[in-house]
């Protein structure tokens, strides 16, 4: 009896343990162009996993997690001050919106109103325009485990109709899982699309090219794009091509080979079609890498994934390391509904209106495998 009541107690103590496993550090981060303050909030776990964010763009930073023997690495390309994230070209670790990836010619139609967007990559919109949720400065809140942030963006902000207020919580747990959590609601009819834009490197920021990385993407389709990268409407066969990411495959194994498709992008930079059983939280993509054994998985809720090789890095940037990041140096895994969707009416739908709440979640979790 006794003994049952200190097992309880125990069980409970643990349960509560793992209820409030990561402690919360807020430390100044500068200053926006406005004067405004900026804050970094790190999340530790009890393994000493860290995860640092930041309320500007509600970027990830950094993100500490341990190799097969146990070393800490930043496995997320970063900026080494606020100073680089305030014009952060290539979206370091950024917090995407309204809308993630490409609207093809920088505008769509919603209950028979065209809406023009602004334009930011040739003839189209790119991740939210020229300000989009990666370059605003968002209202932080601890919570337990994390840092929640939200932001109201104005109706007609970025071309988008509807005042759309935005949460998005970032939670660290015990067991190496980074999960965000995003949700939103609107007074107009919208369209929304969020992401988190981590450029990944797992054998540590600044550590060579991420082409020796092993890759399986859980998708059996994925969406060809024109040459501007917008979707054509096809929902493509993986099967016999390059994109065939079912079984591992290391991302340089055919990133050169002769496809158009690879051509296009300059290597990887496409959405691909989550094979789902539901609309639950399911593993999209596992990421190895050989060397470090630090492994990545992503679940999420969301039809989609881009994968981007990291193509457009071109050595311009220096890390907080202070190593330079060339082209590939860093892939990202952008869940997501699919690009240009708001053009394509046969794409899961984006639009979001009243009285309905937009909510998606990922996790990115880390872990180790043994030498191969
Ligand atoms: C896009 C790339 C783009 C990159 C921005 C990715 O989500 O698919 O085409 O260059 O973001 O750095």
């Amino acid at each position: 009896m006794l003994f049952g009541r200190w097992v309880a107690v125990g069980v409970l103590g643990a349960m509560g343990l793992a209820a409030h496993a990561a402690t919360i550090k807020k430390q100044p981060f500068g200053k926006t162009q406005g004067g405004k303050q900026v804050e970094l909030y790190t999340l530790t776990n009890s393994k000493g996993v860290e995860a640092a964010i930041t309320n500007y763009g509600g970027i990830l930073t950094s993100l500490k997690v341990p190799d097969r023997a146990g070393k800490l690495g930043d496995v997320v390309l970063g900026f080494p001050s606020l100073e680089g994230y305030l014009k952060n070209a290539p979206y370091l670790g950024a917090l995407i919106g309204r809308y993630g990836n490409r609207i093809g010619k920088a505008k769509f139609t919603l209950n028979g109103v065209e809406y023009k967007l602004p334009k930011n990559d040739g003839e189209n919109t790119l991740h939210g325009g020229p300000k989009g949720f990666d370059k605003v400065l968002w209202t932080a809140k601890e919570v337990p485990n994390g840092v929640e942030l939200t932001y109201l963006s104005k109706d007609g902000e970025e071309g988008f109709p509807g005042n759309l207020t935005v949460t998005v919580v970032y939670t660290l747990s015990d067991d190496n899982e980074l999960k965000m959590d995003y949700s939103a609601t609107t007074d107009k009819d919208t369209v929304v699309n969020l992401t988190n834009h981590a450029y990944f490197n797992l054998a540590g920021e600044g550590e060579g090219d991420i082409l020796g990385h092993l890759m399986q993407i859980h998708a059996d389709r994925f969406t060809p794009v024109d040459a501007g990268l917008i979707p054509t409407g096809e929902l493509r066969p993986v099967a016999g091509t390059p994109f065939d990411f079912r079984k591992p495959h290391a991302i340089g194994a055919r990133i050169n080979d002769q496809d158009e498709q690879l051509k296009l992008g300059g290597g990887y930079d496409h959405n691909f079609v989550l094979d789902r059983k539901g609309a639950g939280m399911e593993l999209a993509a596992r990421v190895v890498e050989p060397k470090t054994g630090r492994v990545l998985e992503v679940l999420t809720t969301e039809p989609g994934v881009q994968f981007y090789s990291g193509n457009f890095l071109d050595g311009t940037i220096k890390g907080p390391g202070g190593k330079v990041y060339q082209k590939r140096y860093g892939f990202c895994l952008e869940t997501q509904h699919f690009p240009d969707s708001p053009n394509k009416p046969a794409f899961p739908s984006t639009v979001l209106k009243p009285g309905q709440r937009y909510h998606t979640t990922t996790i990115y979790k880390f872990s180790t495998e043994a030498a191969r």
